[in-house]
């Protein structure tokens, strides 16, 4: 086989995928979100998914969780419209007439969890997957692979190994862009390979290297800021390929900008989005 061919995006190419509002917008054209992610046990997953989200630009933000997280997510972002999950019917209320989906970070592994994925999944809805919810996807590959709406996985080389059988961690983050490559083809989707590297794979499009990354984004929870951020673009119209590959720019830059290159942790980091946006938009 031929080594899949690799590209990195300029700041140029960056500038001209973002979405900009214009006079036309409102906040339903411009992309409902909603996010799936946190739990009575890990509320900060939630907060800063539904944070990396309204800083990279929704319309509306749509949160299901349970009461407690729902709570804290409104108590830190009173901009998002909460909808409390029936624990007994997860599947029961999910917000109809949104753009597109954010599922798993600190969501848990528990059956709800796993009845909440495969109900999110049969919409046909654009839908990004990230942490507990690649772990459940493993068990099921069939959900993501037989869809026909467009879907984007986010795995650290860990939740990568899961998803690919016949591989551990250690051979992931030897063979990275390999692996990311078999992923995308196996699941017939997306898959945006977070680590010291950024890889994005997509069936027929060349590998995507992104050139911000920085060993600064190694702290707790930037993973969920990736995914909201993500999430948002997909809401926006953009397909998984330039959501993850836009998203993935602008988190490693945020981190960069933050505080000059000293420790930024993962709220910092939803602070400084604003200022990679328009390190980005100002370059052209
Ligand atoms: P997670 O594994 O979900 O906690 O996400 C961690 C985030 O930090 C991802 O965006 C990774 O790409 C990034 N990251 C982790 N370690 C490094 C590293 N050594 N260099 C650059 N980025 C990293
Ligand atoms: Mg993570």
């Amino acid at each position: 086989l031929p080594a899949p061919r690799v590209v990195s995006p300029q700041v140029a190419d960056i500038a001209a995928l973002l979405p900009e509002p214009g006079p036309e917008s409102d906040k339903y054209r411009r992309g409902v979100l909603a996010v799936a992610a946190g739990s009575d046990r890990y509320r900060g997953a939630a907060v800063l998914a539904v944070g990396g989200a309204l800083r990279t630009g929704v319309g509306l933000l749509r949160y299901v969780g349970q009461q407690g997280v729902a709570t804290e997510v409104v108590h830190h972002w009173p901009e998002a419209v909460v909808s409390v999950l029936d624990p007994t019917d997860p599947a029961g209320r999910l917000p109809q007439r949104v753009a597109a989906w954010v599922v798993g970070p600190g969501r848990g592994l528990h059956p709800t969890a796993a009845m909440e994925l495969e109900a999110v999944l049969a919409t046909d809805r654009p839908v990004l997957l990230d942490a507990d919810a690649i772990t459940l996807l493993a068990k099921r590959p069939e959900l993501v692979s037989d869809r026909t709406a467009p879907t984007l996985l986010t795995p650290h080389a860990g939740e990568l190994s899961r998803l690919l059988p016949d591989s551990t961690p250690a051979e992931v983050e030897e063979h990275r862009l390999d692996h990311v490559v078999r992923a995308a083809e196996r699941y017939n989707c997306t898959v945006l390979l977070k680590g010291s590297t950024t890889l994005i794979a997509a069936p027929g499009l060349p590998v995507v290297v992104n050139p911000t990354g920085t060993p600064l984004l190694a702290t707790a929870g930037t993973g969920d800021v990736l995914a909201g951020a993500a999430g948002a673009l997909l809401s926006a119209g953009l397909s998984p390929p330039d959501a993850a590959t836009c998203a993935a720019y602008l988190h490693g830059l945020a981190a960069r900008l933050a505080h000059d290159g000293a420790p930024v942790s993962s709220s910092d980091l939803i602070g400084a989005l604003p200022v990679a946006f328009a390190a980005i938009l100002g370059s052209d």
